[in-house]
This record gives C-alpha cells, sequence and structure tokens, in this order.
C-alpha cells in the first residue's frame, strides 16, 4: 500500500470526512508529535483490518502531508521565528481556520532561543492564495 492509496483507503475507513480532516489536521499542526487517544485507535484499527504494521508518527506525517481543504500535497518551505507573539486579529484566525489552515504565510510564533532564525514548515499552495486574496480584500498586513 502506497501513502495514496494508505490515506484514500482510511478516509473510506473512518467514514467521516469531518473526522478524517480533523485526523490529518492534527498530525499536521498538532502541538506534539504524537497521536491523539482516538486517532491512535483508528490507525491501530485500520493497520489490523489490513494486515499492516502500525507506521511510526514521522511516517504518519508523510503519508498525511497534505491540505485537509484543498487536499493537496503540502511543500516545505521556511519561514522566519518572530520574535514575541504575533497577536492575530479574531478575524484574521476565523478566516484561516475556515479559508487557509496550512497557509504559513507569515513568520512563526516560537521559542527565543528560534528568534530570526529559519523554521521549516509545511505549507499548501492552495492555502497561500486563498489567504493572500483574504488579506487583499480585508487590506490586512501581517
Ligand atoms: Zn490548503
Amino acid at each position: 500500500m502506497n501513502a495514496i492509496e494508505f490515506r484514500e483507503s482510511f478516509r473510506k475507513f473512518l467514514k467521516n470526512d469531518e473526522r478524517y480532516k480533523k485526523f490529518v489536521a492534527i498530525i499536521n499542526r498538532g502541538r506534539d508529535s504524537r497521536l491523539l487517544f482516538w486517532q491512535e485507535r483508528a490507525i491501530e484499527q485500520f493497520c489490523e483490518k489490513h494486515a499492516l504494521k502500525i507506521p511510526s508518527f514521522v511516517v504518519l506525517q508523510e503519508i498525511f502531508s497534505v491540505c485537509e481543504l484543498h487536499g493537496n500535497t503540502l511543500e516545505y518551505g521556511k519561514v522566519k521565528v518572530f520574535c514575541g507573539h504575533v497577536d492575530y486579529s479574531p478575524d484574521y484566525t476565523k478566516a484561516c481556520a475556515k479559508l487557509f489552515p496550512n497557509s504559513y504565510m507569515s513568520s512563526v510564533n516560537g521559542p527565543e532561543e528560534m528568534y530570526g532564525e529559519n523554521y521549516g514548515i509545511r505549507f499548501c499552495k492552495a492555502c497561500r492564495e486563498a489567504e493572500q486574496q483574504w488579506r487583499d480584500e480585508h487590506a490586512w498586513q501581517g
């Protein structure tokens, strides 16, 4: 089973698109580098059904490296780590979650020792286009 087959049959296995999207979102943007309990259970059951070895988190990250909104493969990029905490407006935060969850256009908030450095991220091209459009419409400079 290759990554695409794995993803597609897992999506069908979950029988719920919202759940699948949440699964992908947590793998891509979760705070810890591990699965949540329900995700672990789902992967275990899926692997058992297909007689597969349970992939490590790193492998799962590769398999599910897609935008949960647009479905395309995430690309590697770098953004500068922002000094201090960026205070995004509620409008922006809402739009981001809904329209461009994997944009990573702006600098990211990071730990102090990383200020000014470039941080490897994965982004979705379609998300970036959506963010640019949103920024243009809202005259927003971030
Ligand atoms: Zn996207």
